[in-house]
């Protein structure tokens, strides 16, 4: 798939308005056809965990950042449906605990990044704290401003050390929002999932549309770029996502360890 339209150049200044939600246009083949190639990726990102593990050299992190209902739990369960449980860790940020806010916003973060051979999920991340920090001015601009800064250079500093960093934005349109809060509000399975909070949220709307697309200007490197995935339809945003994700581990020319020395002789041993 070619995976240009959603990607964030390095140094660009984008409009988010100019990046689309839907995205059938994309997709000419239609949904259909899209769910076998999301298949197919499912399969091939299971293949390749297993080699990352077994090769315990490299490490792969993935950030989904996005407004409520834009599915950063639901991209996770079906990307990651077929890998070994064991292989993949997710991790969700909420508001920082108190002890957490002892320390500076990084520290808990660089706490969670994955170890070698292991792939995390960030479900939501350190870009809170260009976020809603900023939308609801949680500490002041010049504060909030200079965490782009701190964020690329920690973010190449893992970078450097190994990691793989893969960050998704889930963009939806209001539209979207309010019929999966009204989905929720209806629909007697998904009422646990209804957050009264959700709907005082979406007041911020622009001022969320301003932070994110600061965040993907300022924080697009070549070292750690964004992808702004249409997450409107959720098959399309599984393919795309999932795209992604098997494209990245391809490029990390996993390999098998080599077997222990001379391991023909073993066979005899074996009795
Ligand atoms: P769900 O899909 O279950 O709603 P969620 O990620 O929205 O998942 P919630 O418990 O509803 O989980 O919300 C977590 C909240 O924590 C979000 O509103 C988020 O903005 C907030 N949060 C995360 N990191 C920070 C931070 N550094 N500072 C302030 N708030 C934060
Ligand atoms: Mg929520």
């Amino acid at each position: 798939m070619d995976l240009k339209p959603f990607f964030v150049k390095p140094g660009s200044k984008l409009k988010l308005e100019d990046f689309k939600t839907g995205g059938k246009e994309f997709f000419e083949e239609g949904k259909k056809q899209g769910l076998e190639d999301l298949k197919k990726n499912i399969s091939e990102i299971d293949r390749l965990q297993e080699i990352l593990y077994a090769e315990h050299k490299q490490r792969l992190l993935i950030i989904f950042q996005a407004m409520d209902t834009a599915g950063k739990d639901g991209v996770t369960r079906s990307v990651f449906e077929g890998v070994n449980p064991q292989g993949v860790k997710v991790v969700s940020f909420k508001a920082p605990t108190s002890t957490e806010l002892e320390h500076d916003y990084l520290w808990r973060v660089h706490a969670r990044v994955p170890a070698k051979g292991e792939i995390v999920v960030f479900n939501r991340s350190h870009y809170e704290d260009v976020l809603v920090v900023r939308v609801h001015e949680l500490v002041e601009k010049k504060v909030w401003k200079r965490r782009y800064r701190h964020i690329n250079e920690f973010e190449r500093m893992l970078a450097d050390e190994g990691v793989t960093l893969v960050k998704c934005f889930l963009h939806i349109s209001p539209d979207t929002q309010k019929e999966r809060l009204m989905d929720r509000i209806n629909t007697p399975e998904k009422q646990w999932k209804f957050n009264p909070g959700d709907i005082e949220e979406r007041k911020y709307w622009p001022d969320y549309m301003a932070a994110y697309e600061d965040m993907l200007n300022e924080t697009s490197t070549d070292w750690a770029p964004w992808y702004v995935v249409p997450s409107d339809h959720n098959w399309i945003r599984n393919l795309v996502v999932s795209s992604i994700i098997s494209k990245s581990l391809k490029d990390l020319n996993l390999q098998y360890p080599a077997p222990v020395e001379n391991i023909e002789q073993y066979r005899e041993k074996l009795i």
